[in-house]
């Protein structure tokens, strides 16, 4: 069986997974949900889709009585995240969101519930936790390779541009760099050591309080505590290029990946010389392995349902807590 997978929200990010997964074998975009007429016609004869699988915001209720849709993959801007995702599980369908899932860990716990109500799944779309070299480090740690992991290090930006744009207006984005960015970082330091922390303590820096306002973080450091000892210093910002960068270190080894998240070719070495697996779009593996788990009910290697989501949400609501109060903030997640 072949995924039927519907698009909500046709920008940037829409078209780079459209693309992507023109290459799968097991998913296959049958349906678009866009608010915008004409992207609607233009991506209708781009990628051959019926009529009857086009909607509009007023009309994507209806979608409940499409077989030829499955799942809807919400990549709207983050505060929509919640509404859509309530709205495609009411619908009946699976979902497929965007990182980050939601703007907090509240949003993110109704959002499951809702999900779980409606007897549909919720995934989230961790591209790297299918990436072939990442997913030989964390082979290689639970193969116990780098020995105790004892640190980790993180770092995650990019100058960003458009002072206009939907990233930097706290009301569509939930925050700044680290709601998009820095979560990559944070996501990394929770699947590259394979624990969860127990604390964070959180610093913020603003060189430009015009493009970055009030609510919209530039650059945030943070650290988090593992239960062993083991702690991760992290980096996330929106005025650094050519961060893009993981260090993981044990006992026995270390892995570094750079570029460590983005798009293309991720490159690595450990203390067994370099990481030779070769490089697939992230995107199509994704959408491949996402039909594997919806319709085949496989298990990934690293998580990516609702409940990993949160755990990134609860941890970003303690980090804008601590740069807040500056104090340590204690977590118990899940
Ligand atoms: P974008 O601005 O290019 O696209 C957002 C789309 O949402 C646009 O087509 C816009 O028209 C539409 N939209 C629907 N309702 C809207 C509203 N009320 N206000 C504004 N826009 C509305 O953004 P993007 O880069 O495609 O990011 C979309 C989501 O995907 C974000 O949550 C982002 O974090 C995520 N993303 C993930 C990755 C990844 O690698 N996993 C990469 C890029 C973006």
């Amino acid at each position: 069986p072949v995924l039927k997978v519907a698009l909500m929200g046709l920008g940037g990010y829409a078209n780079r997974v459209a693309e992507a997964m023109q290459s799968c074998t097991k998913a296959k975009l049958t349906g678009i949900v866009s608010g915008t007429p004409s992207k609607i016609k233009d991506w209708q004869n781009k990628y051959a889709i019926p009529e009857k699988n086009c909607y509009s915001y007023d009309t994507f209720d209806q979608i409940k009585n499409n077989p030829d849709i499955d799942v809807v993959y919400v990549t709207t801007p983050n505060a929509l995240h919640h509404d859509n995702v309530l709205r495609a599980a009411a619908a009946g369908k699976h979902v497929i969101c965007e990182k980050p899932m939601a703007l907090n860990a509240r949003e993110g716990r109704e959002m499951i519930a809702a999900c779980k109500k409606a007897g549909v799944q919720l995934l989230v779309g961790y591209r790297m936790h299918f990436e072939p070299k990442t997913l030989e480090v964390i082979r290689m740690r639970n193969a116990g390779e780098f020995g105790k992991i004892m640190f980790f290090q993180g770092q995650c930006g990019f100058r960003i541009g458009d002072p206009t744009q939907w990233r930097l207006n706290k009301a569509l984005a939930g925050g700044g760099s680290m709601m998009d960015i820095g979560i990559y970082a944070l996501n990394g330091a929770r699947y590259m050591v394979g624990a969860e922390p127990v604390w964070v303590t959180a610093q913020e820096t603003k060189t430009d309080p015009v493009k970055f306002k009030e609510g919209v973080d530039e650059t945030i450091q943070f650290q988090l505590g593992f239960p062993d000892g083991t702690v991760a210093s992290c980096l996330s910002t929106y005025n650094m290029n050519y961060l893009d960068r993981f260090f993981l270190n044990g006992e026995k080894g270390f892995a570094e990946l750079q570029p460590s998240t983005g798009y293309g070719p991720i490159r690595g070495r450990t203390h067994k010389g370099e990481l030779t697996q070769p490089h697939k779009t992230h995107q199509t593996v994704q959408m491949d392995e996402m039909a594997g788990i919806l319709l085949e009910g496989k298990q990934p290697l690293v998580p990516v349902n609702g409940e990993e989501a949160l755990k990134d949400l609860q941890i970003i609501d303690a980090i804008y807590q601590s740069v807040k109060t500056g104090r340590r903030v204690d977590l118990h997640l899940g």
